[in-house]
């Protein structure tokens, strides 16, 4: 496994919160629970940036759409995703939660082999045993 890049205590975090790691996604992929899921999604796209392909398969719902029974192909797929992107940016546009379950609708910044790779998604997720979990998400097209 290639080692996950550092994610410095002090730097700004990597999900645009405009916080201190530290206060933000860091004490998240070290296994506090998100408390809220726009926290779990910019978790898991500061786990894509720093290539914690761990964390983004314990967040994925297994049950879900996204689980997948053949767990290394698809440690193999997220490693390819988080190596081979550069995560430039994520703007969260709406985020909502009801009992067990949320939305967050955001937008992310990504270049690929010098081209524009970027995304908008309106994600779903839902929190068993205190733990929220990414169950998939539709894709939006750009300025949604
Ligand atoms: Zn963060």
């Amino acid at each position: 496994m290639t080692p996950v890049r550092r994610l410095a205590a002090n730097a700004p975090c990597r999900c645009d919160s405009g916080r201190k790691a530290k206060g933000c996604c860091l004490p998240v992929l070290a296994g506090t629970p998100a408390k809220t899921p726009e926290a779990l999604m910019r978790s898991r796209y500061t786990a894509y940036a720093v290539g914690d392909i761990a964390y983004v398969m314990r967040t994925t719902d297994a049950t879900g759409p996204k689980g997948r029974a053949d767990t290394q192909a698809w440690a193999a797929e997220v490693r390819q995703f988080s190596d081979s992107v550069s995560f430039d940016g994520l703007e969260v546009r709406a985020a909502s939660q009801s009992g067990d379950t949320g939305e967050v609708t955001f937008f992310a910044t990504l270049a690929h082999a010098g081209g524009d790779v970027s995304f908008g998604e309106r994600s779903r997720f839902v929190r068993r045993d205190g733990q929220w979990l990414y169950v998939d998400g539709d894709r939006l097209t750009r300025g949604e």
